[in-house]
């Protein structure tokens, strides 16, 4: 991911090398490329305003350091921005001060919310928590059953609409209730001391009211401590859309990146924290379960701008 974006700054940055000192000229230019390639790996178009302004008011006002030369005093400026529109410091997952904390995941269906549910609660396994995944997403066929599967592989039990259920969706009692399901999986936490709650809900292909408040009367209730918002960052352009379409239906409190490891342009996911004004906390990058990241936003500027 990045891959063109990476190589369109760093060539940027290669043609600077050579300056022993930059013009305002010279600082319009390389910010007129910065913009082009932001743009070309669809940052959205806000975002790179600000951006821009940002690294060509600082190059201008030449906060000069010695030790840098010209090329790397804007390498560390534009680094400095990408931290910054990618949420400045990595915040952790809120827990709850009483036990347990529920982490509501959302978005679009195919976003990578299952999947993520089995990696989150496999990571937080590994940190000494004890989780309860619960199949709130009755919408699409073989949902709970993959929800299962998942959580059967990171070794996390599973809280699915039947009780005992192994097999099918076709056991699901007809008209089962996802907000139900969901404050069952609650009261089924609290009764065998699950620390942490992570509820699967379903997606649509593209937003809807009717999955909106289904969203939100799961929320209201289980009252999560995170809301995370998962988030295909190969969808591009929509992404920007598709995340503010959730802020304002449902709210989140945090943003989960995933397929991560394609190689689309990935800009617009790059712009989610900036334009929600909510933190990435993690990244999603393939398919198995330990293909998952705790987001580090200077790590992955550094990674782009390498
Ligand atoms: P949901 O509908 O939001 O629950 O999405 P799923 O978890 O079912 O994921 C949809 C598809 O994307 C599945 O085929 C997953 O294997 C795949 N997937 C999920 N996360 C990733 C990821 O980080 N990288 C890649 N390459 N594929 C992913």
């Amino acid at each position: 991911m990045f891959a063109t974006l990476s190589d369109r700054l760093t060539s940027t940055f290669k043609n600077l090398r050579t300056k022993g000192r930059l013009s305002e000229a010279d600082i319009d230019a390389t910010v007129r490329e910065i913009r082009r390639a932001l743009l070309d790996a669809d940052v959205a178009v806000p975002v790179v305003r600000s951006f821009t302004g940002a690294v060509r008011e600082r190059a201008l006002s030449a906060e000069v350091s010695q030790a840098l030369n010209p090329a790397q005093q804007v390498v560390k400026i534009v680094n400095d921005e990408l931290v910054a529109i990618l949420g400045g410091q990595n915040r952790p997952l809120a827990m709850a001060k009483r036990p347990p904390t529920v982490i509501l995941l959302a978005g679009l269906q195919g976003a990578g919310k299952t999947t993520l549910a089995g990696k989150l609660a496999l990571h937080l396994k590994n940190q000494g928590h004890t989780p309860l995944l619960v199949a709130a997403d009755l919408q699409r066929p073989n949902a709970v059953t993959q929800l299962q599967v998942v959580g059967e592989r990171a070794g996390v039990p599973v809280y699915a609409p039947h009780p005992g259920n192994q097999g099918a969706d076709d056991y699901l009692p007809a008209g089962a209730d996802p907000v139900a399901v969901a404050r069952q999986g609650l009261e089924t936490a609290r009764t065998r001391q699950h620390d942490v709650l992570i509820v699967d809900t379903a997606g649509r292909l593209g937003v809807d009211a009717e999955l909106m408040q289904q969203a939100s009367d799961i929320r209201d209730a289980v009252e999560p401590d995170e809301v995370l918002f998962v988030i295909d960052a190969m969808i591009g352009q929509d992404a920007v859309a598709t995340a503010q379409a959730f802020a304002d239906g449902v709210g989140f409190t945090g943003v989960v990146l995933s397929k991560l490891d394609g190689d689309a342009r990935g800009g617009a996911a790059l712009s989610v924290a900036s334009v929600t004004g909510r933190p990435i906390l993690f990244a999603s990058t393939g398919e198995k379960l330990t293909d998952f990241e705790v987001f580090h936003p200077d790590r992955m500027a550094s990674r782009i701008l390498d």
